[in-house]
């Protein structure tokens, strides 16, 4: 396992024994939830939308320390930027999951990196049957971006 692989591999496990906002809101909120069948994964998000801006989240769920780690790192990237900045992560977390073998790999240390810990699943792109494991949570948020009219 090259280096890289090595620190990704303790990003993953980290968010997944301690994952970020775990829980549930109460008050106002839009909730969704997804399941990955193939793996067995399960992801349930509540979410506060206001002008915009994503405020307030927390997320359920259970099954591999893919699909947990992923939701765990999406929550820390989420909570306090707006639905459009979001929506731009979504993508280049989806341009970043697609990326082929061979292509350029993302530099983690290049300055403005936007995906910070999310850039740990990059790995996952070798394993194909894993990356809807990393992408369920981001599945599951795009669903209750749709309930707020998005
Ligand atoms: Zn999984």
């Amino acid at each position: 396992m090259s280096q890289l692989d090595e620190l990704y591999r303790e990003v993953i496990l980290d968010h997944y024994r301690n994952p970020r906002r775990r829980g549930t809101l109460s008050g106002n909120h839009l909730h969704a939830e997804g399941n990955n069948p193939s793996c067995g994964d399960e992801f349930a998000l509540d979410l506060v939308v206001e002008n915009g801006v994503i405020t307030d989240a927390a997320m359920q769920g259970q099954g591999c320390s893919i699909s947990q780690a992923s939701g765990s790192m999406m929550m820390d990237a989420i909570v306090g930027r707006s639905v459009d900045e979001v929506e731009d992560l979504m993508r280049k977390f989806k341009v970043m999951m697609t990326i082929e073998d061979g292509d350029d790999p993302l530099d983690p240390d290049r300055p403005g990196s936007v995906l910070g810990d999310l850039e740990a699943l990059q790995g996952v792109r070798k394993f194909p049957v894993r990356i809807k494991c990393a992408d369920l949570a981001w599945a599951t948020l795009e669903d209750a971006l749709a309930q707020a009219g998005r």
